[in-house]
């Protein structure tokens, strides 16, 4: 972390007490309750708005070597990694009506990804392909996104608008039968599942929400029939509407500047302000990220990853606020190499934490001209409290007569809901539409939730089989008594901001521990002490962050204000190790997990 100039005492006291009062004015009493989530009244929120209905087909009742639950990047990243191993029958089984995941759902105006293209573009080597910004519109990801499944050729066998509702081992043939909700019934050698983290959108239990007849929509199924335009803008069906906007999370900050554009006037209804950091998007040629190097996307991710992990480098690749900011993403990402002494540490984090804080605040000022908006846009906690956002639009879209902010931090967010519109304090504000930028249920998938039935060996149920002393695996992928599922992305592992450098990582792994059961005639299944071990590590060394969480603004990173579970809940030492770690011991340790099979077991596909 680089030096920054230490606080006084006095200084140091006063922006303490100034996050813990911002903090008081937004903690609810029903933490992460105050959300709905878009099912029974409110399943139109979810419903999908590219696809239409889907078309009637016959239920399939086949078998395949395997089964990847969901077609976003972490399963089409599966499916390709397996297709280079050499496996023939994958189906993709997926909700939306294509492959993209989140990039099917969100179309929003504005949308970007606001990690690097070159680093957040996963097998940009293998397709050959060089995005042209530095950071991608959310179009040209999605159709990398199908670029990567037409080029593994997974469309032939998958399964789209259509959910999974069942998973269960069937000890006989050690097969697993998967149930749909199209009536599907087919069996699959192995499940991998990449249900995402981002996948159940939610919205605010605002009293009254049912009650509004206005036009509404979230932003991860944005309604360009009413909006008119694209994701770049033109919503010529806003130009006479009065438009508000809850939520200004990174979803929020890059949907602003575009509604601000084209909307006869625009509330943006504020609870927390987001820090907004510089954008600097811009076009890039083949020549400045070195593409005409093999290897050069690989190498670039790595970069990028080891210096966000907190690893020591020799060259800042993608030199962005990103990298800039990485010794600030310790408390964010739970799995970062932390360097020396603790107390020391501490010190030092916490005055680089305010200087960048204050020159974030001082953004602010110098952009936004009414100083009184700009008071209330200003964010008053730690960096890491909440995901750090970045554009160089969204604070001069409030210099715009047609844009009102509202802040609700006083009332804890918007109070009622009305046939015509919101009420803060005591105001109604008559809306035609309003639209939810409220995010998602983050990192709740369907198999730790339950909502999708996961029933292993002997007929034991995931969810009762973690009941107890909660989640159980090795290395996050693979459990005991759980044979031949591996999970993608899961707890146990590593994260880091750049997911599908993760996803590809895991993706890797589950090809390489199929491809290692199919040439044994094995079954993939760790034993109790392998998961132990594993356990044992994540415990080991395992960072303290519930203190820091629990003194952060409210939010899914601290479960809405009551700090976060410091369990064993991933590897402690960031990413880049410990994918060093997994392909040493796919080199070295993979027949750990290697059961023969049943004689009876049938292995005719
Ligand atoms: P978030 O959960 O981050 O933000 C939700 C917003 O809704 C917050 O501002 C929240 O306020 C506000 N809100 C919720 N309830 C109320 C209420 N009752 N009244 C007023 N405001 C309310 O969702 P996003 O969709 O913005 O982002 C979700 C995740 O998606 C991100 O964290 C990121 O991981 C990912 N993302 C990534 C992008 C990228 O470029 N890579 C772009 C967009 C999203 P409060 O903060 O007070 O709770």
């Amino acid at each position: 972390m680089e030096q920054s100039p230490a606080l006084s005492g006095e200084e140091l006291a006063a922006l303490r007490e100034r996050y813990r009062l911002e903090r008081e004015r937004r903690v609810r009493p029903d933490g992460v309750r105050q959300y709905l989530g878009a099912d029974a009244e409110f399943g139109y929120y979810a419903a999908d708005p590219y696809a239409g209905e889907p078309a009637e087909r016959e239920p399939v009742r086949d078998r395949v070597d395997v089964a990847v639950v969901g077609g976003g990047f972490g399963g089409i990243l599966a499916g390709a990694r397996l297709r280079q191993k050499g496996v023939r029958r994958v189906r993709v089984i997926e909700k939306g009506g294509d492959f993209g995941g989140t990039w099917y759902w969100n179309r929003y105006p504005g949308i970007h990804c606001d990690i690097e293209a070159h680093v957040y573009l996963p097998m940009l080597d293998e397709t050959g392909y060089v995005p042209e910004w530095k950071y991608a519109p959310g179009e040209e990801i999605r159709r990398h996104a199908v670029r990567i499944a037409e080029k593994s050729d997974l469309y032939a066998d998958a399964l789209f608008s259509t959910a999974v509702t069942s998973l269960t081992w069937d000890d006989t043939s050690e097969t697993w039968i998967v149930t749909t909700d199209r009536g599907d019934k087919f069996r699959a050698t192995y499940v991998v599942t990449a249900t995402g983290t981002l996948s159940e959108l939610k919205l605010p239990g605002i009293p009254g929400i049912e009650t509004y007849r206005g036009h509404t929509f979230h932003t991860s199924r944005w309604d360009y029939g009413y909006t008119g335009g694209t994701p770049d803008g033109g919503l010529t069906g806003l130009a006479d509407k009065r438009v508000g906007v809850v939520g200004t999370g990174a979803t929020g900050i890059q949907v602003v500047p575009k509604l601000a554009e084209d909307a006869g006037h625009l509330y943006v209804f504020q609870r927390t302000p987001s820090t907004v950091d510089v954008r600097a998007n811009r076009r890039t040629t083949a020549r400045d990220v070195g593409a005409d190097r093999p290897g050069w996307a690989t190498e670039r991710r790595d970069n990028f990853l080891r210096i966000v992990s907190g690893e020591q480098v020799d060259q800042d690749l993608v030199a962005d606020r990103w990298t800039s900011s990485a010794g600030l993403l310790e408390k964010l990402v739970p799995s970062f190499r932390r360097q020396g002494d603790r107390e020391v540490f501490e010190a030092a984090y916490e005055a680089a934490d305010a200087a960048k804080m204050n020159e974030i605040r001082a953004r602010v000022d110098e952009t936004v001209t009414d100083p009184e908006t700009a008071e209330k846009l200003k964010p008053w906690y730690r960096y890491a409290c909440k995901r750090p956002t970045f554009s160089d639009l969204y604070l001069q879209a409030f210099n715009r007569d047609n844009v009102t902010l509202v802040d609700t931090a006083d009332t804890h967010g918007i109070e009622r809901m009305t046939e015509r519109g919101v009420v803060v304090g005591d105001t109604e504000y008559e809306l035609d539409c309003l639209i939810f930028a409220t995010g998602f249920s983050v990192g709740v998938s369907g198999v730790h939730s339950g909502r999708l039935p996961v029933t292993g060996r002997g007929g034991v149920r995931l969810q009762d089989a973690w009941r107890a002393h909660g989640p159980r695996t090795l290395h996050g992928f693979t459990s005991n008594g759980f044979p031949n599922l591996i999970q993608l992305g899961g707890t146990q592992s590593a994260s880091s901001v750049n997911y599908t450098h993760v996803l590809d990582e895991h993706a890797v792994h589950a090809a390489a521990l199929i491809s290692a059961a199919e040439a044994r005639g094995a079954v993939v299944e760790p034993s109790r002490e392998a998961e132990d071990a594993w356990l044992a590590v994540c415990a080991q060394d395992a960072p303290d962050h519930e203190w820091f969480h629990a003194e952060c603004t409210p939010g899914y990173y601290n479960a809405e204000g009551r700090g976060r579970p410091n369990g064993p809940t991933a590897y402690p030492h960031g990413a880049a190790a410990f994918h060093d770690l997994l392909r040493r011991w796919r080199d070295e340790s993979v027949d750990e997990v290697l059961r023969a099979r049943a004689a009876t077991a049938d292995r005719k596909v």
